[in-house]
């Protein structure tokens, strides 16, 4: 291979960059990115950069010379043309490639029909949270519709920057729902002890506005939430639009991977992070997982399986594991929860606050979840790979 390809310049780029010289790889190395910022880590925009402790300078990731890549960016790829083997961008500018590697993330879910007022955002990209903070900066009023991860960390920040009025909206009965109800319950009484309010098994049915901004949040069961800042935390969507009419398989908009990372169908075609669904050993199905520990292991992986012979191929098998940081609470779970259909609190300390609760598939400890407790969660990181081991 002379010339790999990489499009999407987040965390799975920035790291299969990487990957690749140091697997090796001497050829060229191209990065594509639609931003115009170097790669850069999201995790902060909902936590130390939103509050004001992190600058975006700072979320920048550091880029080794020896890495030596060409950058294109504030380029999107508009579409892939696989026989003649280039990458078409905006400009109409074709890069051709040996070898490509999609680590084109995901955007954030708007509202479908979003009237026509100011004071709407998403919290996706470096840009977001710029227009985000600046906007929270002189209200008191936000409403967060979505009680996801980052809809509960906002909200979390927001009070720490001291917005008086923070409100959650969301369809499901529990904030988080993929950590299960016990962990949903103690997630909403630590963020109303410090002053959120939750609006939960309720949906948005309309907005209301004045003055051509955004005033309020109306709810199906009839109430009304007034707001001058509305964030809409709603999940995200895979970025591949540009590859209609490549080809490629996609399952749910995501790019269709086999257990080595390789695009199904394809033999010089990997994909990596959150816009890749592969088949986790205890999944069963291919599936996404967005988190930041699988878009970096997983870049590695792809980038040294697009190198090597398709028999020398690594499987990409690894137990899932994520953080989130919600006042003193750094919540971290491991193992894949999404399959999980039954949750146990098995130690809790109120005051501290802390929590281990195990995640179960039937008899079988698929995960776990704990508030404040490194080293637990350690312990069963290392048993579920022992386990994941084990079934391979
Ligand atoms: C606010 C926030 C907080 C988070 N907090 C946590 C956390 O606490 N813990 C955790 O585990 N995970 C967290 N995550 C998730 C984690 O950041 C992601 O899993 C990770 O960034 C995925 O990396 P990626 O490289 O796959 O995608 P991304 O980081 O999204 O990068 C994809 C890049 O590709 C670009 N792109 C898209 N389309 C094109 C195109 N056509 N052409 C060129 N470029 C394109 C995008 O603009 C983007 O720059 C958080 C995410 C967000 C948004």
């Amino acid at each position: 291979m002379e010339q790999i390809v990489i499009v999407g310049g987040g965390l799975a780029g920035h790291r299969a960059a990487e990957a690749l010289r140091k697997a090796g790889f001497g050829g060229a190395v191209v990065l594509v990115g639609d931003e115009t910022h170097r790669p850069y880590d999201r995790p902060p925009l909902s936590k130390q950069l939103l509050a004001g402790s992190m600058t975006a300078d700072e979320t920048l990731y550091r880029v080794s010379a020896d890495a030596n890549v060409t950058w294109t960016l504030g380029q999107a790829a508009v579409s892939l043309d696989r026989d003649r083997q280039v990458v078409r961008l905006a400009d109409g500018t074709e890069v051709p490639y040996d070898g490509l590697m999609i680590t084109t993330g995901r955007r954030a879910r708007s509202w479908p029909e979003l009237p026509e007022l100011e004071g709407f955002h998403v919290l996706r990209s470096l840009d977001d949270a710029a227009g985000f903070r600046e906007a929270v900066s002189s209200t008191s009023r936000v409403v967060i519709v979505g009680a996801g991860f980052i809809g509960c960390e906002v909200a979390a920040t927001l009070r720490g920057l001291g917005v008086t009025e923070v409100a959650v909206v969301d369809i499901a009965p529990f904030p988080m729902p993929v950590l299960g109800a016990e962990v949903g319950k103690r997630a909403i009484t630590l963020h109303e002890q410090n002053g959120v309010r939750f609006f939960l098994s309720t949906s948005v049915s309309g907005f209301a506005g004045q003055g051509g901004r955004v005033s309020g949040v109306d709810l199906a069961d009839g109430r009304s939430l007034p707001a001058d800042v509305v964030l809409l935390a709603l999940g995200s969507a895979p970025n591949t639009e540009w590859l209609e009419g490549s080809g490629l398989e996609l399952l749910d908009g995501a790019v269709l991977c086999d257990e080595h990372c390789v695009a199904v169908g394809t033999s010089n075609i990997v994909a990596a992070g959150d816009v890749a669904a592969w088949p986790h050993p205890q999944a069963g199905r291919p599936i996404c997982i967005e988190h930041w520990a699988i878009a970096r292991d997983m870049a590695a992986t792809a980038a040294t399986n697009l190198l090597a012979d398709p028999g020398g191929r690594a499987s990409f098998a690894t137990v899932p594991t994520f953080w989130s940081d919600q006042y003193s609470v750094k919540m971290k779970s491991a193992g894949l929860l999404a399959v999980a259909d039954r949750f146990e609190v098995v130690e809790e300390d109120t005051e501290k606050p802390s929590l281990v609760v195990e995640a179960f598939r039937g008899q079988e400890l698929i995960g776990a979840i704990v508030f404040n407790k490194n080293k637990a969660i350690i312990g069963y990181q290392r048993a579920l790979a022992g386990q994941l081991a084990g079934a391979r």
